[in-house]
């Protein structure tokens, strides 16, 4: 089959500034199969980091991502299946320089084929790194399959220990659940494990330091990312969301947070070592904090992600608004020299930021769920 390169990217809305800057509308150059292997962009970014989303559906509905009554969800026959997020796992990382893959979503614990599917990534023959970011619920009775299975690490996303908060801001009364969740992954020898918070104006902006004593306690790594324009509802109003220099303010109230001195290597959360107020600055770090500031101190410039939705289309940046159909050209029988070609041509037209800040930004269509975060 040919599929011509650049063609299937499908535009979702229109935002005068995708793709600005730098020669991401001239194909000239681009990596190919015969050139240069990995996802390169024209910015000189190689992608190495994989986020598949395996479900546009979610048990919770956070308010900064889902709306109180759902999405319209993709139908099954539209989501990726089994064997082809293998495919396209085997190609990121045999062919084009992947070597880290986290599965997320929607909620990913909702496949019922998640064990299988992480088996059979974990058993590439160049095994990425495999991590999963999810609500945790129903996780107590997974963690030990999805140990056994090959999954490396997980994100735990949780902003609240209150459970009236929790339930505020997931509108479900789970927190239990996702505590229980949490706590499986040690039983099931799961170590290192980060806990992901956003903070919400009025809501839970306060509970910062509460979130983080927790977190130290059982040897998490807490993380605050910036609240993003990703939400269904359009609630996001960059004049009022907690910006990370408030995070870091509201912390240090109680802590004392050291920027760490290991090199960031591309990782979106800039970690502090942290100690209680006052203490010696040589005295021994309780662990450390990351702030993920997407929106205020943005990272674009070391961007190494690539991502692909459930309905198998790579997306170069979470605030695009083009894909590139990969499941669509597969089904149709192309083989894997030219899937991995539309999939480097994707990246090649990788824009250079979000541009959140610039006049004239829009939000993507679809939310983070949809996307996969
Ligand atoms: N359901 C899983 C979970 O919540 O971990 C995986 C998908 S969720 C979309 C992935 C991450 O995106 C979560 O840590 C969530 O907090 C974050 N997220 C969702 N909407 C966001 C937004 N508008 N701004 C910042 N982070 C957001
Ligand atoms: Fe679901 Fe995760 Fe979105 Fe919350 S952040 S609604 S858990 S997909």
């Amino acid at each position: 089959m040919t599929v011509m390169l650049g063609v299937p990217q499908v535009r979702i809305g229109a935002n005068p500034l995708s793709g600005v800057a730098g020669g991401a509308a001239s194909l000239a150059g681009r990596p190919t199969s015969g050139s240069q292997p990995g996802l390169l962009d024209t910015f000189g970014r190689v992608a190495t980091d994989l986020r598949i989303s395996l479900t546009d559906k979610c048990n919770l509905r956070c308010t900064y991502c889902m709306p109180a009554e759902g999405l319209p969800f993709q139908p099954a026959d539209k989501l990726m299946q089994r064997d082809e997020i293998v495919r396209l796992a085997r190609l990121a990382t045999e062919r084009l320089g992947v070597r880290q893959v986290r599965f997320t979503g929607g909620e990913p614990l909702l496949r019922k084929d998640l064990v299988e599917i992480i088996r059979d990534v974990a058993a590439l023959d160049a095994r990425p790194e495999i991590s999963l970011t999810t609500n945790a619920i129903g996780l107590s009775g997974r963690a030990a399959a999805l140990a056994d299975a090959g999954l490396d690490r997980v994100n735990v996303s949780l902003d609240s220990i209150c459970p009236e908060t929790f339930a505020l801001i997931t509108r479900r009364p789970f927190l239990d659940r996702v505590l229980k969740g949490i706590d499986s992954l040690g039983e099931a020898g799961i170590g290192h494990t980060k806990i992901n918070a956003v903070l919400i104006p009025g809501v839970n902006d306060f509970e910062g330091p509460d979130l983080l004593e927790w977190a130290l306690a059982g040897g998490h790594q807490l993380r605050f990312i910036e609240q993003m324009p990703l939400d269904a509802d359009h609630i996001w109003d960059r004049d009022v969301m907690i910006t990370a220099a408030e995070m870091r303010r509201r912390l240090s109230e109680r802590f004392d947070l050291t920027p760490d001195e290991a090199p960031r290597d591309g990782a979106p959360a800039e970690l502090y070592q942290v100690r209680l107020r006052g203490a010696a600055p040589d005295s021994p770090s309780l662990g450390t904090v990351g702030i993920i500031a997407s929106v205020t101190e943005a990272f674009c410039d070391d961007c190494r992600r690539t991502r692909l939705t459930a309905e198998g289309a790579v997306r170069s940046c979470l605030f695009s608004h083009t894909e590139t159909d990969l499941l669509g050209p597969m089904r149709a029988g192309a083989d894997d020299d030219t899937v991995a070609d539309l999939w480097r041509a994707a990246m090649w037209a990788k824009p250079s930021g979000h541009q959140m800040s610039a006049a004239g930004f829009q939000q993507p269509d679809r939310p983070m769920s949809a996307i996969g975060g």
